[in-house]
């Protein structure tokens, strides 16, 4: 498809996104060109927003940006197959290179190198995007559209929540930004007993109490200690999710573990932190790192359990037009806001 489309783009290395004309991408062979409905705006976007020292050093400019978005097919290269013009589309940011030994053993969360849409390549903040076939989820059409447009993040959050089995489990997040607050409904739904949620933003601790924390803890209040005790908690927290980055965070996490306890680290520190490997090692604990979604199995997952009952509509808080993107970069960096959305089609 020739001709040109609406784009936020990186264009100045000075904060800030603008909304500039850009050719509509070229489809090469195995690609998929999407027409964008729906995009949600990531912290990594307002980290490019703010250009901050990691955009500084890894965002090309110009450059167009986003990478949570869902859409339809508007034209595939010829090796495409199994698609076809006008389904519904979302798809995996992380782009990866198909040739080192985890991709080729079918891995491909474990890439050595994966480029990510919106952050190595032209992203998803446009009228169109265009990505590999083996990038492509092709959506439950019964999804409602908003719902899609967060399957990213919905997809970091499954990945993690579901890293340990949590069926009867106490749980404890750190951290109730968006994803950690998708995590609170998927082990709710997946069956913990105890979740405990802490922020010590009002707005999100909230959130967190809908999303369906058995306690969404203000850290400011109380203690996590304090509330194992209210709870009638003896020995500590099976699972630990640290969501928020904090280096505090984890150590009060470490520090409410049970013996044997499990913790996902999806949270990203931005500097180098300290913990108390004592209690690691005497208390026997697991730790994993995350990074991105399983491909693609993390988006099955979210798939089955939304047709399964899931809801997390309450993490979607604002909804604007592509045209009003400043706005919706304001709600975001307000710190009071779950998910906001950009819609790129009028409705
Ligand atoms: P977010 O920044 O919106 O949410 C983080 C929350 O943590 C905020 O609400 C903040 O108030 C809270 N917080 C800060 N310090 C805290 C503390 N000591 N205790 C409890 N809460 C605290 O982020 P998000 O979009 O929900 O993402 C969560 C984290 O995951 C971020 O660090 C983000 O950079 C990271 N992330 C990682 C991946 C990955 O693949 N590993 C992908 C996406 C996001
Ligand atoms: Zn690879």
């Amino acid at each position: 498809m020739k001709g040109k489309m609406k784009a936020l783009v990186k264009k100045y290395n000075k904060p800030g996104l603008w909304l500039e004309e850009v050719p509509i991408p070229e489809v090469g062979i195995n690609d998929v060109l999407i027409k964008v409905h729906k995009t949600s705006i990531c912290g990594t976007d307002v980290h490019i927003w703010n250009w901050d020292s990691w955009a500084k050093k890894t965002i090309p400019i110009p450059m167009t940006i986003g990478h949570e978005f869902v859409g339809t097919v508007a034209a595939t290269g010829i090796n495409v197959l199994g698609l076809e013009i006008g389904d519904i589309v979302s798809g995996e940011g992380h782009i990866v290179c198909g040739r080192c030994r985890n991709c080729l053993a079918g891995r491909r969360h474990l890439c050595k190198s994966p480029k990510g849409v919106g952050v190595n390549r032209s992203g998803a903040f446009a009228e169109y995007l265009c990505i590999p076939v083996s990038n492509i989820w092709l959506a439950d059409p019964n999804i409602p559209m908003d719902i899609l447009s967060v399957f990213d993040p919905f997809g970091n959050a499954t990945h993690t929540a579901l890293s340990y089995k949590v069926l009867g489990e106490d749980v404890l997040i750190t951290g109730a930004g968006p994803i950690g607050l998708m995590a609170t409904a998927i082990v709710k739904h997946a069956g913990a007993r105890f979740i405990v949620t802490t922020d010590m933003n009002p707005y999100r601790l909230d959130l967190a109490r809908k999303m369906g924390a058995t306690l969404a803890l203000n850290i400011k209040a109380k203690s996590i200690a304090h509330v194992q005790k209210e709870l009638g908690m003896k020995e500590g927290f099976d699972v630990g999710l640290e969501m928020s980055g904090s280096g505090e965070a984890l150590k009060e996490m470490i520090a409410n573990m049970c013996h044997g306890g499990k913790i996902a680290l999806l949270g990203i520190p931005t500097k180098e932190l300290a913990i108390d490997w004592n209690t690691v090692i005497f208390n026997m604990l697991t730790i994993k790192g995350i990074y991105g979604r399983e491909m693609f199995e993390s988006w099955y997952l979210m798939q089955s359990m939304i047709q399964t009952g899931l809801n997390i509509t309450p993490v979607i808080t604002h909804k604007f037009h592509f045209k009003e993107f400043e706005k919706a970069f304001e709600v975001m960096l307000s710190g009071n806001s779950g998910k906001v959305i950009m819609n790129w089609i009028d409705e």
